[in-house]
């Protein structure tokens, strides 16, 4: 740890946030961030090695006891405090945001301020925590539950969100009287540095929230250091099921989301300009890059041919350009790998026979020209073994598959192996009904396209779309960064019975 007391994101440089202080890295590791709109190298970014996060868990341990045993109502007051600071700074956040990922101004905004709404969320954490309490459960013995925090935790967060994802997991868990240690993705480490800036701001302890950066490297040690209790995943599919197994292992509490592949299924009766308009915001917003994205649209019947039209001129109408232009609907891809990826892609989709209706390949954007934009792209025909179908693309290229009855769409939606978020768009209660029963997956939208729940209802998808059994924020986020105890209590006086060598029965 060579300079306490540096800024945490400079244009120098992005260092790491330990016990309350921008530290340098004793690691000679760095990420390049770029700009993805210009594709220049805005900053470098410390990577943590193991003797960082040892510091890390360090910190968290030794702030733990106090913050822990602090009334929730105190914690709660600093959340307050820490809610009205993250609203005076949203456009802030939401610049850097957009800088480093790519996604548009109003688009930045928009997601921090759902991330805003789960520091909301917690500000109730007194009333959260409450636990219950029988009186008389058996003969002269009463019985009630504390939550109590689980100790240190981490969470391991992907590009597409910078501030959003990171604030599904340390203001709850915060909240809830544990400490945090947070590894953002290395494409964008600056809001959560601002963030945790911001946090000591509110008055919150050093040591209760950490940022550490990096990446393998890092989240190894993350995941091995037997002084982290719970680890929270966002990511894809492949590296979250290798956290939750390494978790498991490791006897630590996991939930680890992964990837998604979100359809639509669109029903003759749907109103054919409203459900347009919804699944091209829904598949080109933020460049598709959004894990509940719509990325494949089923659409039955005779609703095909119109509303394959309707989406490739809307498609072709998109304005793509730098992400804080005014005027711009779509911004860049994060990075250029990752455009070239998703280039890479369309032409997998080409060779496999799907019909290309729009195509969005050698995107130029002037003044741009080093940017790492693609156009908006739209496939038809798409068969559900291509590969184009079956992979996570998470970029704006839609695929639209066609099924001719709603059986055969719910069975298509189903036999996916991601269960993340999907939407039905019809006039029929009875028809959306029956897809709310039956459809696999853990998020549905009846004429919603991006169904993503409230702050105090709880994210997390089905299948390969999340390893462990509780999602995030909400009362099921509540419940991971808690451990239950049930306390059964007895004063004895003189007509109470003696214990005897039986098992007890209460009664
Ligand atoms: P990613 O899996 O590449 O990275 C996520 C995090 O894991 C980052 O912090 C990264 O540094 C770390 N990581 C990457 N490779 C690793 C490795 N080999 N070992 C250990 N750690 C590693 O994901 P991404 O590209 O940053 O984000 C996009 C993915 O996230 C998409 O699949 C998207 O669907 C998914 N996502 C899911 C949700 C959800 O709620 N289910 C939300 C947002 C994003």
């Amino acid at each position: 740890m060579n300079h306490p007391n540096e800024k945490a994101v400079s244009q120098a440089g992005v260092s790491l946030w330990i016990n309350g202080r921008a530290q340098v890295s004793t690691s000679t590791r760095v990420g390049e961030v770029t700009n993805p709109a210009t594709g220049e190298v805005v900053r470098r970014v410390s990577f943590a090695n193991a003797a960082d996060i040892d510091a890390a868990v360090s910190a968290a341990s030794a702030a733990l006891p106090a913050w822990r045993d602090a009334p929730p109502l105190r914690r709660a007051r600093v959340m307050q405090k820490f809610l009205a600071i993250m609203q005076a700074n949203q456009k802030e956040l939401a610049q850097l945001t957009s800088e480093e990922h790519g996604k548009t101004l109003p688009d930045a905004l928009g997601s921090v301020q759902r991330g805003i709404e789960v520091i909301e969320f917690a500000c109730g954490v007194p009333h959260l925590l409450k636990g219950e309490y029988t009186g008389n459960a058996g003969t002269g013995v009463d019985c009630h539950t504390l939550r109590q925090a689980v100790g240190v935790c981490a969470g391991i967060t992907p590009f597409n969100f910078p501030a959003m994802v990171p604030l599904w997991m340390f203001p709850v868990s915060i909240a809830c009287g544990n400490t945090f240690i947070l590894k953002p993705s290395e494409k964008v480490p600056s809001t959560s540095m601002r963030m945790a800036e911001l946090f000591k701001e509110a008055g919150l302890p050093d040591g209760v929230f950490n940022v550490v950066h990096g990446d393998k490297e890092a989240v190894e040690a993350i995941l091995n250091h037997p002084g982290v209790h719970a680890v929270s995943f966002v990511g894809s599919t492949p590296i979250a099921k290798y956290i939750y197994e390494t978790c498991a292992r490791n006897g630590k509490r996991v939930q680890a989301l992964g990837g998604a592949k979100n359809h639509a299924v669109v029903l003759p009766d749907a109103d054919l300009e409203f459900t347009a308009d919804a699944l091209i915001g829904a598949a080109y917003g933020s460049a598709g890059e959004r894990c509940m994205a719509i990325s494949a649209v089923v659409a039955v019947g005779a609703i095909g041919d119109p509303l394959v039209k309707m989406l490739a001129d809307k498609a072709a109408k998109i304005k793509v350009g730098a992400g804080d232009a005014e005027g711009v609907e779509m911004g860049p891809l994060v990075t250029m790998a990752h455009r070239d990826k998703v280039e890479g892609y369309v032409n997998i989709g080409v060779a496999e026979g799907a019909k290309l209706v729009l195509d969005g390949r050698n995107k130029k954007v002037p003044g741009h020209e080093d940017g790492f934009f693609i156009g908006t792209t739209l496939f038809d025909q798409v068969k559900s073994d291509m590969k184009i179908y079956k992979d996570e693309i998470f970029g704006p290229v839609l695929v639209v598959l066609r099924a001719d009855t709603l059986e055969e769409a719910i069975a298509l939606v189903n036999a996916n192996p991601y269960g993340n978020g999907t939407a039905i768009f019809t006039n029929s209660g009875g028809a959306a009904r029956r897809f709310e029963e039956e459809i696999q997956v853990g998020m549905v939208g009846v004429n919603v396209p991006i169904p993503v729940p409230m702050a105090f209802y709880s994210f997390g998808g089905w299948k390969a779309s999340l390893f462990g059994d509780l999602h995030m924020h909400g009362m099921e986020g509540v419940k991971f960064y808690t451990r239950t105890k049930v306390v059964t209590t007895r004063w004895p006086h003189a007509d109470t019975p003696t214990a005897g060598l039986n098992m007890p029965t209460l009664g």
